[in-house]
């Protein structure tokens, strides 16, 4: 295990290639993407991009895994096993993967320690739990016959995962893909593959050859022969809303089930009778954490009018304190945004707010030094409908909007196109109950921020996704149904031609 006193720099391998059938693909020539430390913005390593052939090969090693009964058909205390073997190798390489994923996501690296890496561990861990309580249904309305249902494995999964969280939300999707049985080809993005590339070949100690493949790549290239070729049974696609709607008409042409977990811009309601105290540390964590590139993200901050001026106040107070820097410090609470192009899109909204009469509150301009790093920024926008409260921005970046009372609240949160999660401050229950039902999202947190209970379903309404993750919502999708009706008496048939 590397430890805190090696070169970070020294664990980024020179170039990633895909990982097929239990072993690295050689150096194939081919296209290749440079990746780069957003801390600095030097390149740090190099992909090499799979093309369509390499993704076929990379699906049919996931196909002869599958139809191997060794690994389809497995007993659940060995799946178990080898899903918690899995977690301990994540937990005995966390400083690592942590490293690795900060080099290229720019994710505070005492973060990821703390959080992401404990997570990817957990999700393995969680699902080895859940497939040992798998509840069955059987039918017996009907007294000569007894129906019941089983469960199988779909079959090859193709696993897209983004650049914000690559640890965290990947890990989630392979661990549930192989818990029931399937095979997988994850493909990182195209920004961020390093974390991903180790955790494969760690899980590659321990599964079968082919049960975990990796391709790497462009979404346009490597992403869309995967979701395209023939022999992927179903896609699990976590990214944007626009890549989402690709992968569904993919999905639909081939007729695959697909999930589609996507983008958000999430309320965050703060009522006048809130624990002002704590609603300031959730709104400052629901926003900035993850250098506040997140699709949990709470960006939109509508505060009620009679404590408007006092909080937005201490918000900005607060936010001017952060301190911005090195994200392998671990005095640094925000790390730089993970690409200088989505460091200017960020930017780009100063002018897009300003343009419709917002007021620029703190922040808004990029750091004077090498990497991507920028302040922390908040604006106050007029109206709900500007472009600021309306379109994901995916940093650390909020905007605040008044309103007059819960209704007000409640119509103003569900101005979206999207309807991930929604936050909400209150010491009144009758109000919290109330609001938190009326608000058209998948996931409401009351007086608290970004708590993940994994049994519970995870997953957007609206333009924010389709499907969910969680302990039933993961066993539908990676799983199958099978109905069977046998007779239990002695039932005469018709007899055709007697
Ligand atoms: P993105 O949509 O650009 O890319 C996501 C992945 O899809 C990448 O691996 C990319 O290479 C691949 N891809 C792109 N085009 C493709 C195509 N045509 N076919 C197949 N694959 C393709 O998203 P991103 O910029 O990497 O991630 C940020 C977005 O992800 C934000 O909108 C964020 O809200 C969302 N997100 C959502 C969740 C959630 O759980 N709802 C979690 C994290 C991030």
């Amino acid at each position: 295990m590397a430890t805190g006193t090696s070169n970070p720099f020294d664990l980024a391998p020179k170039l990633v290639t895909s990982f097929i059938d239990g072993q690295w693909v050689g150096d194939q020539g081919g296209h290749r993407i440079p990746t780069f430390y957003p801390g600095n913005g030097q390149i740090i390593s190099e992909l090499q991009e799979a093309d369509a052939n390499e993704v076929d090969r990379a699906v049919r090693s996931a196909r002869r895994a599958f139809n191997d009964p060794k690994w389809s058909g497995m007993a659940i205390e060995e799946r178990q096993s080898i899903l918690c073997r899995i977690a301990d190798a994540i937990d005995a390489n966390a400083y690592e993967l942590a490293t690795l994923e900060t080099l290229n996501a720019g994710i505070v690296r005492r973060d990821v320690l703390g959080r992401q890496v404990v997570r990817a561990a957990y999700n393995f861990r969680f699902f080895a739990e859940v497939i040992s309580q798998q509840p069955g249904q059987v039918w017996q309305q009907n007294k000569d016959y007894l129906t019941f249902v089983t469960r199988h494995p779909v079959g090859v999964a193709a696993l897209i995962a983004p650049w914000n969280s690559p640890l965290a939300l990947a890990s989630m999707k392979v661990a549930a893909a192989i818990a029931y049985g399937n095979t997988c080809i994850l493909k990182p993005s195209e920004q961020t593959p390093l974390s991903l590339a180790r955790m494969v070949e760690i899980i590659n100690e321990i599964t079968p050859v082919g049960v975990v493949n990796l391709v790497n790549g462009r979404g346009q290239t490597t992403g869309s022969a995967l979701v395209d070729h023939s022999d992927v049974d179903l896609i699990a696609f976590t990214g944007g809303t626009e890549t989402g709607r690709t992968i569904m008409q993919a999905a639909g042409r081939r007729l695959k089930p697909a999930a589609v977990e996507l983008g958000g811009k999430s309320a965050n309601i703060i009522f006048a009778d809130a624990d002002q105290e704590r609603a300031l540390d959730g709104a400052l964590v629901s926003i900035f954490s993850n250098n506040g590139q997140q699709c949990l993200a709470g960006s939109r901050i509508l505060v009620e009018d009679s404590i408007f001026d006092d909080f937005v106040g201490r918000f900005v107070e607060r936010a001017r304190k952060i301190k911005v820097g090195d994200p392998l410090s671990d005095e640094t609470e925000i790390g730089p945004i993970a690409s200088a192009r989505h460091r200017e899109h960020i930017l780009s909204y100063v002018d897009i707010a300003q343009s419709q009469g917002a007021t620029l509150l703190t922040g808004g301009k990029a750091l004077d030094r090498d990497g991507y790093y920028i302040e922390p920024t908040a604006v106050l926008a007029p109206s709900n409908g500007d472009r600021v409260c309306q379109e994901e921005i995916f940093g650390p970046f909020a905007a605040f909007v008044k309103f007059s009372d819960a209704e007000d609240a409640i119509r103003m949160a569900n101005e979206s196109q999207f309807g991930l999660v929604g936050y909400l401050w209150t010491q009144n229950v009758d109000k919290a109950l109330r609001v938190s039902q009326a608000i058209r999202t998948g996931l409401m947190w009351v007086n608290t921020p970004m708590v993940r209970e994994l049994r519970a379903p995870f997953g957007g309404v609206k333009d924010s996704g389709l499907g969910r993750d969680g302990a039933t919502s993961s066993m539908a999708f990676f799983t199958e149904e099978k109905t069977t009706t046998i007779p239990i008496a002695d039932v005469p048939l018709r007899k055709f031609g007697a």
